[in-house]
């Protein structure tokens, strides 16, 4: 997957569903913003010397927010450059206090490494990058600590894990609380008000029909907040496929018991699903092999996504 150069010297590098989608502004003190999936690093670290960056000068690391897919490159490339990383305050929050319940890495078993916060970014601040200029928008709903980026001259939104194109972020009510459906709606107002012409999403390809992805993930919401069960089955398959995707692959006969150590997966099916959890695991295996999300492969169990 080739980089796309957005803006003079401002690169867009898409990656998968394990990795999320990250930027990179080359110049001396190079800028980046979000750094994927730690067990990706090398990859991570091969693609942005492709686009000329050089890791022990990164001057700045902006992250979206702390989940384990944005973050995974931020401790050691600070640790090679001494960059700053600027984040929203609730997110420095986290980083400061060592709280990685409220990051999800807790929850989901995910593998990641404190890093240091040296700046915060609020809502409506403007960030420049290189002669790039961006407005934080702070998007809270699928994480408390969200931000998205806009440049308004171009009116380019990098939308992070707020707006996808034809899916939608995980929600996880147990962490985020209930009142982060509501919040995603204001969020999405928020987004809709920008009149954004292209979006560069966390996850996934570019695209220009942002009116329509809006519609969509509102009208999810709205399902949603009808309809609790939709959120927990929509949980499950996603963080089915994440584990995954984390582990390359597991053997069939132990998934299952090593999904019931976990704690998301038997919180999820007893709080939407009265702890039915060997019928739910079984149903949403069955139903990711049907869609071929998943494969079976001599006695394991595979993601087809791309990571
Ligand atoms: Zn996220």
């Amino acid at each position: 997957m080739k980089a796309i150069e957005i803006l003079k010297d401002f690169f867009f590098l898409e990656r998968g569903y394990l990795n999320a989608n990250h930027f990179a502004y080359r110049s001396r003190e190079p800028i980046l913003i979000d750094t994927a999936y730690i067990g990706d690093f090398s990859h991570t670290a091969d693609r942005l010397s492709a686009v000329g960056i050089e890791m022990d000068r990164i001057g700045l690391i902006i992250t979206t927010h702390c989940h384990c897919d944005h973050v995974g490159g931020n401790r050691i490339l600070q640790e090679q450059s001494g960059c700053d990383i600027a984040l929203h305050p609730l997110g420095k929050h986290y980083m400061d206090t060592r709280d990685d319940w409220s990051t999800w890495w807790r929850f989901y078993h995910q593998e990641a490494d404190f890093f240091k916060a040296t700046r915060t970014l609020e809502d409506g601040e403007i960030v420049p990058i290189g002669p790039h200029e961006f407005e934080i928008i702070h998007t809270p709903g699928h994480s408390a600590d969200g931000i998205a980026l806009f440049n308004k001259k171009e009116k380019m939104l990098l939308s992070s894990d707020a707006l996808w194109e034809k899916d939608m972020a995980v929600m996880t009510l147990r962490v985020e609380g209930r009142g982060a459906l509501p919040a995603v709606l204001s969020s999405l107002e928020r987004i809709a008000s920008l009149g954004a012409q292209r979006v560069y999403p966390g996850h996934g390809p570019p695209f220009t029909r942002v009116n329509e992805a809006i519609s969509r993930s509102t009208e999810r919401v709205r399902r949603f907040l009808k309809n609790e069960a939709d959120i927990g089955n929509d949980l499950l398959k996603k963080i089915t496929v994440y584990t995954l995707l984390m582990q390359r692959g597991a053997p069939e006969d132990t998934f299952y018991p090593r999904l019931m150590q976990t704690a998301w997966f038997k919180d999820t099916v007893d709080f939407y699903f009265s702890g039915q959890y060997r019928i739910k695991y079984d149903e949403i295996i069955k139903g990711l092999l049907e869609k071929k999300v998943l494969l079976r492969k001599a006695g394991n169990l595979y993601a087809t996504v791309k990571p």
